[in-house]
Parts: structure tokens; sequence; C-alpha cells
């Protein structure tokens, strides 16, 4: 069971698991380089999956994203590295490591004049069939039951990508990569494909999401990869990364004096200006050590809040590159 707190979902499902153990890693990468030419498009990547969570691969324009999860689902060849999928060999043994995974890679196509379920038995057979009811289960899972026999031409975006969703999800897959999937839909459309997302991390499944927009992954995901320039730069949870650059905003009756006396206090690393408020950079737990620095000296205090950075904010800071957009 996972919980959002702040924004940011916090590991509740994936820390019950020890870290490190073997088993709990559903994906496994190791120094996987890929070179187009004399460029090295994804440099040496390494990076872990444990079960349960759902994992954000995040990067700016032109990283390595796409070339690192083709080589995963392997559409791409690597030209160095390991990568292990459910304890399968990935490169020895492509047709046992992807039994257990479900991917959208590309806004999905489907037959037009079909309906939803008619596109989904085709792809079920091509498949070589589905337990029975299993259509019917999907279909409910990503929300399009009751509109499943209109045709998919006259289905929503966000349709056709829960549609796609529903499609990659019918072998029952531990392991579910998603490219984009809520790219090019209205806010509407976000919120289903989020919503689900988190529906399907809440019963157990392992999400690897890739995805520009860091509004939505920092409502989902509970660790982050950061690729730039085919190398990870980042891989943490997402709930140590905004509470690292999070600051305490202050309001009181006389910032100028407060400043002073703050920037004298050893466990406040820095004090800034921001208006007629004062931006602490301070452990989370000297908020009372703080309240009682303030009134020794008699200043009143007007505010006082914890205040966490997004994820865009930090991906900025580390890229130094906007995420590209919609
Ligand atoms: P975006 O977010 O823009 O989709 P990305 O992080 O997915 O980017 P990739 O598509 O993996 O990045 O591309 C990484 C680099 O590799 C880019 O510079 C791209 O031009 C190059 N590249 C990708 N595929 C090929 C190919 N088949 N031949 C030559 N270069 C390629």
């Amino acid at each position: 069971m996972t919980a959002t707190i702040g924004g940011a979902r916090t590991m509740a499902g994936a820390a019950r698991h020890d870290a490190g153990a073997a088993s709990d890693l559903v994906l496994r990468v190791t120094g996987l380089t890929k070179r187009y030419g004399a460029r090295t498009v994804v440099d040496g990547l390494d990076l872990e999956v444990r079960r349960g969570e759902v994992f954000g691969f995040l990067g700016p324009n032109g990283a390595g994203k796409t070339t690192a999860m083709a080589m995963i689902l392997g559409l791409v060849a690597p030209h160095a590295g390991q990568i292990e999928i459910l304890g399968h060999d990935a490169l020895a043994d492509r047709e046992a490591a992807l039994r257990r995974v479900g991917a959208i890679v590309e806004t999905p196509t489907y037959y037009p004049y079909l309906s939803g379920l008619d596109n989904l038995r085709v792809l079920a057979l091509a498949r070589g069939g589905a337990p029975q009811g299993r259509l019917d289960e999907v279909l409910r899972l990503v929300g399009l039951k009751g509109r499943e026999r209109d045709r998919f031409g006259s289905y929503s975006l966000g349709m056709k990508q829960r549609l796609g969703i529903a499609g990659a999800l019918l072998h029952e897959p531990e392991l579910l990569i998603l490219d984009e999937p809520s790219n090019g839909l209205d806010p509407a459309g976000m919120v289903e494909i989020r919503e689900l997302i988190l529906r399907l991390a809440h019963d157990g499944r392992t999400i690897v999401l890739c995805s520009h927009l860091l509004a939505e992954v920092q409502q989902v995901c509970d660790r982050v990869l950061i690729l730039a320039g085919g190398r990870a730069i980042v891989q943490s949870e997402v709930a140590t990364l905004l509470s690292q650059g999070a600051q305490t905003v202050l309001r009181v009756d006389d910032p100028t004096r407060a400043a002073g006396i703050l920037r004298g206090v050893a466990w406040i690393e820095e004090v800034a200006r921001e208006g007629d408020a004062l931006l602490l950079t301070m452990p989370p737990d000297r908020q009372f050590a703080l309240g009682q620095v303030l009134s020794e000296h008699g200043l009143i205090v007007g505010e006082m809040r914890r205040e966490e950075r997004d994820l865009e904010s930090y991906f900025l800071s580390i890229t130094g590159d906007a995420p590209a957009p919609l």
C-alpha cells in the first residue's frame, strides 16, 4: 500500500522490503551502453527497480531514455551491459524475461473501425489467447467498462491511452513500462492516467514510468532516475529529493534584525531574504528550536512554514535543462 504525502508518493510499498534483497529486484540493469557511430547515447547505465514501486525514468530531450527502454524491451541491441528482468537474463533469454512485462512505448495502434473490446480480442488472439473474463477485468481496471463496444476511432486520446494500457495488462504483467502515457492529454485525461497508475501500483504492480511531465511524476513515483547525456546522474526516492531542497519560510516583525541573529545560529545553513520573508535552509526537525531563538530575541512571528521544492525545479537545478514541451 502506498500513500501520497506532501505531493510525493512515499516508499511505503517498496520500503517494506529490504532494499538490497536481490529477489525484490524486478529489473536490474548494469553497465548498459549503446553507441551510434562515434556517439555513446547510453553510457554505462545502472538502475534497479524494486517490486511494488513506481519508478520514474526522466531526462531532457536526447538523454537516451527511449534507447535505454528499447534495450530493456529487447528492441535494440546494446554494445555492453546486462539486463535482468524478474530473475531472467534478458539478453540471453529475451522471451522468458519479457513474459511478465507489459509495455506501451508509443500511442498504441489499434483498428479505428473496431470497438475497444474487439481490438482487445484481436490482441489477445495474437498473443495466444487470454483467460475467460480477462478482457472484462482489464476494461474495468482502466475505466472503460461501458464504453468497450464503441469504435476505437471515436475514443478520446485519454481513452485510447487507457485501452493501450488495458492491452499491456492482458497477460497480467508483473512489470509495466509506460512511455509518456500522459503525452498530449488534457488535464482531465492526465488525472485519469494518474489515478490509473496509482490504482495499478496499489494492486502491487511494479511500474516504470518515462515522462516529461514532472508534476505527474512527482505525484505517482516512489523513486526516480534522471538521465543526462546517457548517464544516470540521480537515482533517489522522490521524497528525499524534494526534502533536500526544502526551505523554511519565515515572516517576522523585523526581518533585518532576525536575519542577523539567524545567520549566527550554527544549525541554520543559509538565510536568504525574499521581500519581507526570510528563506532558511535548515534541518526539518528544528522548527521548535527556531521558534525559541526568535522568542528569546523578542521577535514576533507572523508566519513559519516549511516549503518543499518541486521535482521540476530540482530537475532544472541538476540538468540545467527545461523539461521538453508537450
Ligand atoms: P526524447 O525525450 O527527446 O525522446 P530520449 O531521452 O528518449 O529523448 P533517445 O531517443 O534515446 O533520447 O536518443 C538519444 C540520442 O541518441 C539522441 O541524440 C538521438 O538522436 C540518438 N539516436 C537515437 N536513436 C538513434 C539511431 N537509430 N541512430 C542514430 N542516433 C540515434
